[in-house]
């Protein structure tokens, strides 16, 4: 195990001489492996409120994105999802530690990530928002129940209207077998998590069954979102 860990220290030792850590933004040379430029760190951490005011929205209590879509944490969130490079990883996991949220969600009592169709988790190996929040969640000492499921596959969100986004993932969302009842969830404050939010339909939808079973509150958080 020793023995193991020393090569590790020293493929990373030479990984950084062959490859220098560099910024995912800019591209200058930083420290660390993972870290970014400070001005580029504070420029992609933006931590603000999103509208839930539409219907989409309806059953969640509040939803806050990490930083734009448009910038370096969407090329980030694209590489991990379909290039399947996890190197991504410790870049979003930096830029989630730097991000000062708000009491309503790092006081939640249990976080649940909007969940895959299990062939498309198959395909993909991963659920790209249980990578995403795992160090963040460690850090908040906040653990993750597995209570939803998605009961039908559902076609990509990507260039739907509100409307049709809605429609697309209506009923697409159930409690886990684990959870039938939603014993778990009665009376908690929940924090949804997933990769990206547009209209936020899908953690609407998913919202609307954890109320059901009985969740507080329901509160969301997107690594990234394009809305303002
Ligand atoms: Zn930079």
């Amino acid at each position: 195990m020793r023995c193991a860990a020393h090569l590790a220290a020293l493929g990373d030792a030479l990984a950084s001489i062959v490859f220098p850590a560099h910024c995912p933004a800019c591209g200058a040379y930083v420290e660390e492996r993972g870290g970014w430029c400070a001005a580029c760190l504070s420029r992609t951490v933006q931590p603000h409120r999103l509208a839930v005011s539409t219907e989409a929205c309806a059953a969640l209590d509040g939803a806050w994105a990490v930083g734009s879509y448009a910038g370096a944490l969407g090329k980030l969130i694209r590489d991990l999802k379909y290039r399947g490079r996890r190197g991504a990883l410790p870049y979003i996991h930096a830029a989630l530690l730097a991000a000062k949220l708000p009491q309503e969600i790092v006081s939640a009592d249990l976080a649940v990530c909007v969940p895959l169709h299990a062939e498309r988790q198959t395909e993909r190996g991963f659920n790209q928002a249980e990578l995403i929040f795992a160090a963040w969640l460690k850090a908040q000492g906040m653990s993750l129940s597995e209570s939803l499921a998605r009961s039908r596959a559902t076609a990509p969100q990507y260039g739907l209207g509100e409307r049709a986004r809605i429609e697309n993932v209506r009923g697409a969302f159930s409690l886990s077998l684990a959870e039938k009842g939603g014993a778990l969830l009665a009376g908690k404050r929940i924090l949804l998590l997933d990769d990206i939010l547009t209209t936020g339909a899908t953690l609407g939808s998913c919202a609307a069954v954890l109320r059901k079973a009985g969740a507080a509150s329901v509160y969301a958080l997107a690594l990234a979102s394009d809305r303002s």
